[in-house]
C-alpha cells in the first residue's frame, strides 16, 4: 500500500496536481490501526486524475460523473478518489449543496477532528489538520468540527456513537451536549438514511455497546429499536419490536419479524407439541429467517424447529389436486382440506409403504376420508 502512496504522489507531482489521502486512512494511520480502504482527494479534477491512474496501474475504474468521483479497482482493495469539494446545507437534514473547493474546504464539510485530517502525497509528505484532529487522537476525543454539525447531518449522531464505541474515546463536552440537543432531528432522516446508519452499527465489533448507548441516549425510541437484550446477540431482529415496527424495514425484513413474532405467540403451544403434524401445522407458512432466528435465541423449542426445517417440512405429498379430480371429486376448497389432512397423516406416520406404492397408499387414505366426510355429511 505504501508503494502505491508513493506511486500517486510520483504521478501527481509529474501532472502538477495536489492529491492527498484523506478521512479514515489518515485516522487509522495515525492510530496505527489497518488501512481498509484508500480515500483519496484531488484539487481539481478527481476524474481526470483517476483515469491517468488507470493507465498506470493498469486497472479497472467506474467513475461516478454527477458526484466528480471515482473508483480504482487494483488487485487487492480499492481507491476511492474524490475531488475537493465545498458542501452546504440549505435546511437541516436536506442532502448538501455541492460546489468546487480546495482541501480546506474539503476537510471543513466533514464529520469530525479525528476524520478531518489529510495527508499531502507529494515527497514532503505533511499533514494538514486545521481542526487539530491529531491532538484529538491522542486524547481520545469524538469532537464536531461546528455547533450546528448534528443539525445539518443527524447521521452523524450514529457516526458519533459508532467511532467512539470502536476507538474506546469520548464524546468531547460540547459535542456531547450539541449531540443531546441534536436528538429530536433523526425523525427527519429518511428511512434510507437511517437504515444505512443501522446497518453499519450493525458490523461493528462493539455493538452491544452501540446500541445501549443509542437505547440510554434516547435514540432507538426515535427509530423504534428495542435496546439490546443481555445474553442475546444482537442482530437486526434481536432489536425490532414486532408491534412498532421501524420505517426503514424492507418488506420481508417485516415478514421475518412478524415470523418471529408468531413464534413467540404460539411458545407454549409448540412446547406441548408432540405429534410432527402439530409441529407442523404451528410452524408451517413462518419464513425459514424467523424459525432460525428463534431456535438460535430458545433453546426449550430448537429441538422442534430443528426437526420442522429438516424433516417435516421437506415431507410432500405424491398425489395432487389432479389425483382427486381423477376420483371424481368436484373441485372446490374440499380440494386442499383433503390433500392437508393427508399430508399430516404422512407426517404422522399413517401412510406407510414403498415408494412405488405411495401413490395408492396416499389415494387409499384419501378415499377413507371422503367415507369419513359422506359419513359426516349423513
Ligand atoms: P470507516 O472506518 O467506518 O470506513 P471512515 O472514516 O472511512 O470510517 P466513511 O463513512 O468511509 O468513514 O467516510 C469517509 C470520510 O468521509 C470520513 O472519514 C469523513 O471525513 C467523511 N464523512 C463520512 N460521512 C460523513 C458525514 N455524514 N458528514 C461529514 N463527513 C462525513
Amino acid at each position: 500500500m505504501q508503494n502505491i502512496l508513493d506511486k500517486i504522489g510520483e504521478i501527481a507531482e509529474k501532472e502538477k496536481i495536489k492529491v492527498y489521502l484523506v478521512g479514515g486512512p489518515v485516522r487509522d494511520f495515525i492510530m496505527k490501526n489497518e488501512i481498509k480502504d484508500i480515500d483519496i482527494c484531488v484539487e481539481g479534477n478527481g476524474i481526470s486524475f483517476a483515469k491517468i491512474l488507470k493507465k498506470y496501474f493498469n486497472c479497472g475504474l467506474k467513475t461516478y460523473s454527477e458526484f466528480n468521483t471515482a473508483t480504482l479497482f487494483l488487485a487487492h482493495f480499492s481507491i476511492d478518489i474524490a475531488t475537493s469539494r465545498k458542501e452546504t446545507y440549505p435546511y437541516p437534514t436536506s442532502l448538501p449543496v455541492v460546489e468546487n473547493g480546495d482541501i480546506f474546504t474539503d476537510l471543513a464539510r466533514r464529520d469530525f477532528t479525528i476524520n478531518s485530517i489529510a495527508l499531502s502525497l507529494d515527497k514532503k509528505r505533511g499533514f494538514i489538520d486545521p481542526f487539530s484532529g491529531r491532538d484529538d487522537i491522542k486524547k481520545g476525543l469524538v469532537r464536531v468540527l461546528h455547533k450546528k454539525s448534528f443539525i445539518d447531518d443527524p447521521t452523524r449522531i450514529f457516526r458519533a456513537i459508532r467511532f467512539k464505541q470502536r476507538f474506546d474515546f469520548r464524546l468531547e463536552k460540547e459535542t456531547k451536549k450539541l449531540l443531546k440537543q441534536s436528538i429530536r432531528i433523526i425523525n427527519k432522516l429518511s428511512p434510507e438514511r437511517i437504515r444505512t446508519e443501522i446497518m453499519l452499527l450493525l458490523k461493528e465489533q462493539k455493538k452491544e455497546e452501540i446500541f445501549s448507548q443509542l437505547y440510554k441516549l434516547g435514540v432507538l425510541d426515535i427509530i423504534k429499536l428495542k435496546p439490546p437484550q443481555p445474553g442475546v446477540s444482537t442482530s437486526l431482529f434481536a432489536l425490532i419490536d414486532p408491534d412498532k415496527m421501524p420505517d426503514f424495514l424492507t418488506k420481508s425484513e417485516r415478514q421475518i419479524a412478524q415470523g418471529i413474532l408468531k413464534i413467540s405467540l404460539k411458545e407454549d403451544l409448540l412446547k406441548k407439541a408432540e405429534k410432527p403434524s402439530q409441529i407442523y401445522q404451528i410452524l408451517f407458512g413462518i419464513p425459514e429467517e424467523s424459525l432460525v432466528f428463534r431456535m438460535n435465541q430458545k433453546p426449550v423449542i430448537k429441538g422442534k424447529i430443528k426437526e420442522f426445517l429438516n424433516v417435516y417440512n421437506k415431507v410432500k405429498l405424491e398425489i395432487t389436486g389432479r389425483d382427486l379430480e381423477k376420483l371424481g371429486i368436484k373441485k372446490g376448497p374440499i380440494y386442499k382440506e383433503l390433500l392437508t389432512k393427508t399430508l399430516l397423516a404422512k407426517l404422522d406416520g399413517k401412510i406407510k409403504g414403498k415408494q412405488v406404492h405411495l401413490v395408492e397408499e396416499e389415494i387409499n387414505f384419501v378415499k377413507t376420508l371422503l367415507i369419513h366426510f359422506f359419513l359426516d355429511i349423513r
